[in-house]
């Protein structure tokens, strides 16, 4: 299996990290995940455009140019003869002695590596439960960065109380899962958060709505309440690894079940005819 590390693609047991690189130290990075089926990428414009977005909040210079990120990750499918699954790729500031202001010469590293990855069909199918919890994270959840601990440990206390994923909310106000978003139907109307700082804006979460506008489904940029969560006809979440999934429960600060509904189908069929095309 060959991974890529800084400016070569290497045997992953050859891959050794330097001990100053700013990710380490501060998780000072920021990184993609893209869905590849039948060896090729899924919405890679939209992936490189969120990238670039990061890198520019975060100013952060890349080291290769978008044209030349998708020759290494294209060789490094081929290479490891991926079919399905995902590329990870991030890029770190670079290697400085421990110092919280960097500096902007430094040489930026970036890692790649892939992963065989099924379809979760059993979720899709049957849907999954969610843990709600208060959301600790910063103030810049719409940069992705590699500086996960807010949805690490959501993602943990989830797992602890046998829910597959958990659902943040502020004061009341949900903003999304700790690796997903999440959208509601009420009425006939598909809602989502709207992309500012609190969230990542999915491209997934993108892709849904588009498919969504061409069906004709009215859609609304708007967060629900704990309150209007536990009144909604159809709870979804979105990711690219696992795609549309529906939510069946809401445990924790707040107890609701939901059965998988028909506008959560009908996307989940529609999203699987966009993947083959
Ligand atoms: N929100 C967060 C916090 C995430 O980590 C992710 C997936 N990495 C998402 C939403 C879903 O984004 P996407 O559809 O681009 O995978």
């Amino acid at each position: 299996e060959y991974v890529w590390l800084d400016d070569k693609m290497i045997k992953r047991r050859d891959a050794k990290i330097s001990f100053d690189d700013r990710g380490y130290y501060f998780g000072d990075g920021i990184y993609e995940v893209i869905r590849i089926y039948e060896s090729k990428p899924f919405l890679w414009k939209e992936h490189m455009e969120r990238f670039s977005r990061s890198a520019k909040e975060m100013d952060l210079s890349l080291p290769y140019s978008p044209e030349e990120t998708e020759t290494i990750v294209t060789d490094l499918i081929h290479r490891n003869n991926l079919q399905d699954g995902f590329v990870y790729f991030q890029v770190t500031r670079g290697i400085q002695p421990r110092d919280h202001l960097y500096t902007r010469d430094l040489k930026p590293v970036l890692t790649a590596f892939t992963r065989e990855a099924e379809v979760p069909v059993q979720n899709q199918k049957n849907g999954i439960h969610l843990w709600v919890l208060e959301d600790i994270r910063w103030l810049r959840c719409d940069i992705k960065t590699i500086n996960l601990l807010g949805n690490i440990m959501a993602k943990r206390k989830a797992e602890d109380n046998s829910c597959q994923e958990a659902l943040q909310h502020r004061e009341g106000v949900i903003t999304e899962g700790s690796s997903s978003n999440i959208f509601f139907v009420k009425d006939g109307t598909l809602y989502t958060h709207p992309a500012n700082h609190y969230i990542l804006n999915g491209i997934t979460r993108q892709h849904v709505v588009h498919l969504a506008n061409a069906r004709h489904i009215p859609v609304e940029e708007k967060a629900f309440t704990l309150q209007e969560a536990s009144e909604a006809d159809e709870i979804f979440i979105t990711s690219t690894v696992q795609e549309i999934i529906p939510v069946t429960e809401l445990k924790g600060e707040m107890e609701a079940s939901f059965s998988p509904g028909p506008i959560t189908r009908e996307l989940q069929d529609d999203f699987r005819q966009s993947v083959q095309k």
